[in-house]
């Protein structure tokens, strides 16, 4: 294979692979072809009055103030004398547009959503609006819509303000109430004078939604703590009591109108929500009115949590339910089929009707559900082979035959207990079942997946053992033995094909099981190198070798974890701290190898250290550019003590201006965050000195002499007085240890290669980068240099998540860019972070050119190894994409695994500066190369 078409080969792998997770994890639950399941009884209700106050917390709304009274008197009194009150669970991600779903839809919306961006229906779905006869609905144009979209015909009607005009709320978010409770009070007004409206309002079946955004606004920009959050609750209380007493008049008191009381989520102290934290999953319910139960009082009543009497409320008994199960809730009140979708139960407790109707209800909802198993189980059947297809058992026909069967015939007998309970065994196990279907293809599109990648990695490795080892002997093609392989793949790929083909499979299942196909060819043909390898392995002692595979494994291992707990680079750097101990190193070099571990147990402090959450230190900013500064006296003055003939004035020069940079970074950190606590705003002259420190870091090192130290020394004093600029705290001196660490690794790696009894050890001192490109004898592969590839991966990964964590950028602190600029800009302050956090990169990237050059690897033959690597960590992190759990998780689910993915791309241009930055000489001006020669 040239080396196009490995590229090509290997591009093309990894885009499947990174796309496959969105046909894998994310896919939507929902089916389609249900009949719509309704209660044969008349419904208590004809109307339903929908109050969903966005953001609006379960425990700021039924604590009682410092005084002792309600914040929302009249919502108090419906709970203690009129209605049924609890609290609702949401499930996360806790985001307006999924709460709203499951209470009106009665599904908790599917994470395939992720990847379409939330922003238009990805799904076709059924809620109560639809099913219902009207439905008027009032509130924001980020919400409604999307209801009014998904119905059939022309019955749900929105009113919103605009967009743009939200601009109204900007003082006081709970205008944005009021206008909604204006707006419905005044339609009701205009209806006495309007006969169709009038008639329409009167028919049976109809909700009204009023979407209430206020106290959400007011939680985002003042906290729910605020006076503007808990100011928001009473107007709300007001608006509902208004509204309510509106209605009664409107209709006559004719006691067929249902209230319900909710909010899509709740928010976090700090004024966020979409994670899964108590105070964002916890949101109240209150409902009233028709075929509503009265409050049922109790002796005591058990719940984990401490509310109840924290909010005065033992003594009421606390209905809780999940958010989906509002959705049949509200259905049974005003006697409208559930929607298709709906997973919710029908909460029973809060119905005030007869057993008979509870029982009818709930043998509807199993039904309802029942459907969706149905539905689901007909299509996964459809589409797999007959003898493949294993149903779910549980819940088979007869099963589902029998318990129907039996429901009935209580129901019949009038034993409504027990058909509740049958019905509750029913959904269970429907629920049970439908998700076993969804994630039925999962382990076999997951196993084919990773048996593409696994033919890939391995197929890299005997690439590596071909081209740059001497472990296989001149093989010679047979090429009737090839052509029996290429025919016997072929067919292999023809059945799977075939398979999938009647099995009418969507076209990217097709890629996903065809792609091991030509990649395990491509495996197999290499049978020789196999095999050699295979008797190389046997010819060692079996200990050996499978001590080597242990500590691969185990460094990989060590790798994945420090995704997740960035204290897992701590273990791994002082591993590495024991590595001179294990070998003959220590004997060889004892300075060397006690700075070694010195410098790997003090950068193993970083990672423990907190990313988010901390004080500004700047003094230890100051005192790291001071000790910078000290640093490059000492080296100074060493130069000049060893007159060292290859060092010029040109060249001190270079390292005089790098050292006052240093000087005016740390002044200008200091006397900016001075004037910033002032609040004097970041001086001009300050802002020119850092930007001007930005751009020249990039020119200076290309003018320092090419030998080896004094290059790499440069470079770490240019990128240092960037980095001062960027920094608020201990990190500030990460880059100085890991430097130094750098430094003793290329010393290290001389030794190490001293074992192998190389005897073209260069020179350190003396060693040129510019010179090295030309003499350069690539040697073979050692096992060692396995070893020296995971140490740049590893180094790359604490660069990484040594000071923050990459995969989130809100663990960067803001504070870190304020000598450079104050004003909010989002692209820029991005990307200043970015060249935060690519430093430390550039640092490992360009010690491990020097260690490349130095012991004489090609650089090809190093990113064949460091590709096996990230390809393994990214098989792991495949298995660990998450379709559950918050926002946050899901997000840093995918992240972890593109930026595995995305890994050795990133080497290879970090790999390319690196060479730039090493190689290249700016000569400042001919007249003094004149001058000096
Ligand atoms: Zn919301
Ligand atoms: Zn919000």
């Amino acid at each position: 294979m040239g080396i196009p078409v490995f590229v090509f080969a290997g591009l093309l792998v990894h885009c499947v692979f990174l796309a496959s997770i969105f046909d894998i994890y994310f896919t939507s639950p929902l089916v389609h072809g249900m009949t719509p399941q309704q209660t044969p009884l008349p419904p208590p209700g004809k109307r339903l009055v929908l109050f969903v106050a966005d953001g609006l917390r379960a425990d700021s709304l039924y604590e009682l103030d410092s005084n002792g009274t309600s914040r929302a008197p009249f919502l108090r009194s419906i709970l203690e004398n009129t209605g049924s009150w609890g609290i609702s669970h949401t499930r996360v991600p806790t985001e307006s547009r999924p709460g709203h779903v499951a209470l009106i839809a009665g599904f908790y919306e599917d994470v395939s959503a992720v990847a379409k961006g939330w922003k238009e229906n990805p799904v076709e779905f059924d809620s109560i609006f639809n099913e219902s006869k009207y439905t008027w609905s009032w509130g924001s144009p980020d919400i409604l819509p999307m209801f009014a979209k998904g119905a059939s015909g022309d019955h749900v009607y929105t009113f919103c303000y605009t967009a743009e005009s939200e601009d109204f709320g900007a003082q006081d978010a709970a205008k944005l109430d009021t206008w909604v409770f204006d707006h419905v009070k005044s339609f009701f007004n205009s209806s006495r004078s309007n006969q169709t409206l009038y008639s329409a309002l009167n028919e049976e079946k109809v909700v009204l939604f009023l979407h209430l955004l206020g106290i959400d606004t007011n939680g985002h920009a003042h906290r729910p703590n605020s006076r503007e959050y808990k100011e928001n609750i009473r107007k709300v209380d007001e608006g509902v009591k208004e509204i309510a007493s509106m209605l009664e008049n409107f209709y006559g008191n004719d006691g067929k109108t249902a209230f319900i009381l909710t909010s899509d989520h709740g928010m976090t102290d700090w004024g966020s929500h979409g994670a899964g934290h108590p105070s964002e999953t916890l949101t109240p319910l209150i409902a009233w009115g028709a075929g509503v139960n009265y409050p049922q009082r109790v002796a005591s009543q058990f719940f984990e949590d401490n509310f109840l009497k924290e909010w005065k409320l033992e003594n009421l008994k606390r209905l809780d339910v999940n958010q989906a199960d509002i959705a049949p809730l509200m259905a049974s009140l005003i006697g409208v089929p559930f929607p298709l979708n709906s997973v919710g139960t029908l909460p029973l407790e809060y119905l005030n009707n007869s057993a008979h109707f509870k029982a009818e209800s709930m043998f509807t909802n199993a039904v309802q559900i029942l459907e969706q198993f149905k539905v689901k189980m007909t299509q996964k059947k459809e589409t797999t082979l007959s003898f493949l297809f294993t149903p779910f058992k549980p819940l088979s026909d007869s099963e589902q035959i029998n318990l129907l069967k039996k429901t009935r015939l209580y129901i019949q007998q009038e034993k409504y207990d027990e058909a509740v309970s049958l019905c509750k065994t029913l959904i269970n196990l429907a629920l049970e079942g439908l998700s076993y279907y969804h994630t039925y293809d999962r382990l076999f599109l997951g196993l084919s997946i990773a048996m593409g990648f696994v033919g890939w990695t391995a197929y890299v490795i005997l690439v590596i053992i071909k081209t740059h080892t001497n472990l296989t002997k001149a093989a010679q093609s047979h090429d009737k033995e090839s052509t029996i392989l290429l025919y016997g793949f072929a067919f292999v790929g023809l059945i799977i094909a075939f398979f999938l083909l009647i099995q009418t499979c969507p076209w990217t299942y097709y890629v996903y099981c065809l792609l091991p196909v030509p990649v395990w060819y491509a495996v197999v043909k290499e049978l020789h190198v196999i095999q050699d390898l295979a008797a190389y392995l046997l010819s060692l002692p079996v200990g050996q070798s499978m001590g080597f595979l242990l500590i691969c494994a185990l460094g990989i291992e060590i790798l994945v974890f420090s995704f997740f707990y960035r204290s897992t680079l701590t273990i791994g750097l002082l591993v590495f701290a024991g590595w001179p101990v294990i070998t003959q190193l220590w004997v060889q070099a004892k300075t060397t190898a006690l700075i070694w571990i010195l410098l790997c147990m003090l950068l193993g402090i970083f990672p423990l250290m907190p990313v988010v959450g901390r004080e500004p230190n700047i003094p230890l900013v100051i005192a790291t550019g001071l000790l910078t500064l000290l640093i490059s006296c000492s080296s100074l003055s060493s130069l000049c003590k060893s007159k060292n003939k290859y060092m010029n004035n040109e060249d001190l020069k270079v390292q005089f201006y790098q050292m006052l940079s240093i000087a005016l970074s740390t002044y200008v950190v200091s006397s900016t965050h001075d004037s910033l606590q002032n609040k004097q705003g970041l001086p001009v002259f300050n802002q020119i000195i850092s930007w001007t420190t930005l751009v020249s870091s990039s020119v200076l090192p290309l003018l320092s002499p090419t030998f080896l130290f004094q290059r790499l020394f440069s470079i770490l004093l240019s990128l240092m007085s960037t980095y001062l600029l960027l920094s608020t705290g201990y990190e500030a001196l990460f880059p100085l240890v890991l430097s130094g660490l750098m430094f003793v690794w290329i010393n290290m790696e001389q030794e190490a290669l001293q074992q192998y009894g190389l005897s073209l050890k260069p020179k350190l001192a003396v060693f040129n980068f510019s010179y090295a490109t030309d003499i350069m004898q690539f040697r073979q592969l050692h096992l060692d240099d396995v070893r020296r590839s995971f140490f740049f991966v590893f180094f790359i990964v604490t660069a990484f998540f040594g000071t923050g964590n990459i995969a989130s950028v809100n663990s960067f602190d803001p504070a870190s860019v304020y000598c450079f600029l104050t004003v909010f800009s989002p692209f820029m302050m991005g990307g200043l972070l970015v060249l935060k956090v690519v430093i430390p990169f550039v640092l490992v990237s360009c010690a491990f050119e020097a260690v490349q050059v130095t012991t004489q690897l090609s650089s090809k033959s190093l990113f064949l190894i460091v590709l096996v690597i990230s390809d393994i960590m990214a098989l792991h992190f495949f298995f660990l994409v998450k379709d559950y759990g918050s926002w946050l998780d899901i997000g840093a689910s995918i992240s972890h695994y593109v930026l595995v993915m995305s890994l050795t791309i990133f080497m290879m241009l970090m790999n390319g500066l690196a060479q730039l930055l090493t190689t290249k000489k700016l000569e400042l001006s001919r007249k003094t190369k004149h001058h000096s020669t």
